[in-house]
């Protein structure tokens, strides 16, 4: 799929010679505000509509290529980089089942990943609530689930042809000690990884031994 920015989230064209633009929306949500300013440049492009990817997200579909910039334009701001694809459940305090807050987790990852400049993977997390799993936290390269006394944090999920569950890593996780065992976890494979190794492929050659202790063991001050 050719990228026609930079940016991942951003304009990619498609084998039927159309294009596609996914406005930002962090945490999977988007106000009214933004869903107004999508209608209108749907409605005033003549362009097809808006379609649901498995990442929680909007893609403005079927632009022809040389109406990208135009439309990437008219966006404006909506046109955010999501780095990090992100899929979250509701969660505490939107779900009943929930046990711990997804949204406030997933935008603290996102703060944290934002400061990560120079790593060089772009890992998928799936963020759940409770052990139910509906943030597909099992088929991520970084899966979260909550549960009563914290967090389980997941490495090396894989959905698609070649399915894969994560690993545990770590259970019982306060929030604060999430942050650090996933950028240790990061921080390792993104050190290791071959290049466009996936976690799931990563854990298997590396072993999740070796993953579980670089995330459990801070470097030396
Ligand atoms: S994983 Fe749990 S908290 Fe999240 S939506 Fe499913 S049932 Fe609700």
């Amino acid at each position: 799929m050719k990228t026609v920015h930079d940016t991942f989230g951003a304009a990619s064209c498609r084998a039927d010679g159309l294009c596609a633009l996914r406005p930002a929306m962090p945490q999977g949500f988007m106000d009214a505000e933004s869903l107004m300013r999508v209608a209108e440049v749907v409605r005033k492009y003549d362009l097809p509509g808006v379609r649901a990817t498995g990442a929680q997200r909007l893609e403005i579909h079927g632009i022809p290529p040389e109406l990208v910039d135009t439309v990437t334009q008219a966006v404006g701001s909506l046109d955010g980089k999501c780095p990090f694809m992100m899929t979250l459940c509701l969660g505490k305090g939107q779900c009943s089942r929930g046990l711990q807050d997804t949204r406030s987790m997933a935008a603290a990852l996102e703060n944290m990943l934002e400061a990560m400049t120079d790593i060089s993977v772009r890992p998928k997390f799936g963020v759940s609530g409770c052990p139910r799993g509906c943030g597909q936290s099992w088929v991520r390269d970084i899966g979260l689930i909550g549960d009563a006394k914290g967090w389980t944090l997941l490495f090396g999920g894989a959905a698609g042809r070649k399915a894969r569950p994560g690993e545990i890593i770590a259970k019982h996780l306060c929030d604060g000690d999430v942050l650090k065992y996933v950028k240790r976890t990061l921080d390792f494979f993104a050190g290791n990884a071959k290049k466009g190794e996936r976690a799931a492929g990563f854990a298997e050659r590396i072993g999740m031994e070796a993953v579980r202790q670089a995330a459990q063991n801070p470097e030396p001050e």
